[in-house]
């Protein structure tokens, strides 16, 4: 197949850890036959700075006509005067919004060898493999929010539609999985829960019999995520839960550098970017974890494309680089000396095989 990807590496690691993913995905391509054609566009601060804008016009224009936008990070010292105009973050939101990504993806897998890398105990998080679905463009981060001398208020509002659509896309994901899918909420509270509860219930239950969705209380969620990650298969959650939850989750992993993201909208076109930040603290010297980003690249062949085998050999690749030791400094073992960024790229490569 052909395929046209924006590509928008960002500030700091971002173009470090995309250039790897780039690389991954040239040679799943030529393996399996594909042509990529990768549109390199400004993004963030260095957008700013080059053309006075996080998200330049040509930049947008060029990701609504892609098939998938592979993103790196943004952000930086630079730019993060609280008191300045322009902030590469506005390029993000922006960039969701008009893509109509309302569905954040993000799956937390333990690998086996890096259950040392966590902070909890490994025969807790031995073999977790869980997917959050977070709502991206709703609820109380865009409703009204106001202010005067003695009183603040955000208003949250969710409507039907957008609690059928999230739904939808979890309980999709749940089929091609465990057939799990846990609601989370805050019904014994919030008016808007309620109507979440009721509707997730209705849209499971019509439409996807074959799905097992359970409804789960925040703050009941929290606890049982760090107790018992591994019962979790599908999560579905608001737009402010997810945020504060996702980061729980991530947690499990080890480290930030390891862990991919979508976001998704009513079609194909989705953007895909790992978890973390620009990390300025260790841009431009070479050891940034590319396996979020690598993995990323993956979720975007399964997604955006539509090859879910192309898809899976890469993560077939990513998990034998990782068995044999190939590890970045933020992950690495007292024993072993700990690869540079092009080097686990180079691993993740040599690992990748031809369709059999
Ligand atoms: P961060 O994720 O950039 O870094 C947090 C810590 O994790 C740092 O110590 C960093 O070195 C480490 N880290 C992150 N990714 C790593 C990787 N791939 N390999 C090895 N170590 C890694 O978060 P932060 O420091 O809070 O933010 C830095 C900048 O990034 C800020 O300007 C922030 O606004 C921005 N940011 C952007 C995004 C995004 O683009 N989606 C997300 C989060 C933060």
């Amino acid at each position: 197949m052909k395929a046209r990807l924006a590509v928008l590496a960002g500030d700091g690691i971002g173009p470090e850890v995309i250039a790897e993913a780039l690389r991954c995905l040239g040679r799943v391509a030529q393996l399996y036959g594909h042509e990529l054609e990768v549109t390199e566009l400004a993004f963030g601060g260095a957008a700013i700075d080059a053309e006075g804008d996080p998200l330049p016009d040509r930049t947008l224009r060029a990701c609504l006509t892609s098939d998938a936008v592979l993103l790196g990070a943004v952000g930086g010292p630079k730019w993060s005067d609280p008191g300045q105009r322009l902030r590469p973050e506005q390029g993000l939101l922006r960039l969701r919004q008009s893509l109509g990504a309302f569905a954040n993806l993000r799956p937390v897998k333990v690998h086996p060898a890096l259950a040392d890398a966590s902070t909890l105990k490994p025969e807790v998080i031995q073999g977790v493999d869980l997917v959050f679905v977070r709502e991206l463009t709703g609820g109380i981060y865009f409703g009204d929010h106001s202010r005067d001398a003695d009183r603040a208020t955000d208003v949250c509002t969710y409507t039907v539609a957008e609690v059928e659509r999230i739904t939808r896309v979890a309980a999709r994901l749940a089929q091609t999985r465990r057939r799990r899918l846990t609601s989370i909420d805050k019904s014994n509270v919030l008016e808007t829960s309620r109507l979440w509860r009721e509707v997730s219930a209705r849209v499971v239950a019509a439409e996807f019999p074959e799905v097992a969705l359970e409804h789960m209380l925040v703050d009941s969620a929290a606890m049982h995520l760090i107790r018992r990650p591994r019962d979790f298969d599908v999560l579905v959650t608001e737009n402010m839960f997810g945020d504060i939850l996702t980061d729980e989750a991530a947690m499990l992993a080890g480290s930030l550098g390891l862990l991919p993201s979508a976001s998704l909208g009513e079609g194909r076109l989705g953007i895909y970017e790992p978890i973390h930040g620009s990390a300025p603290d260790i841009a431009g010297r070479g050891i940034a974890n590319p396996y979020g980003a690598i993995l990323s690249a993956a979720m975007l062949l399964r997604h955006s494309l539509q090859l879910p085998a192309e898809a899976a050999a890469l993560e077939r690749a990513v998990a034998g680089a990782l068995a044999d030791g190939a590890r970045t400094p933020d992950i690495a073992l007292a024993h072993v000396r700990a690869l540079a960024t092009r080097e686990v790229g180079d691993a993740v490569i040599s690992r990748l095989q031809r369709p059999g």
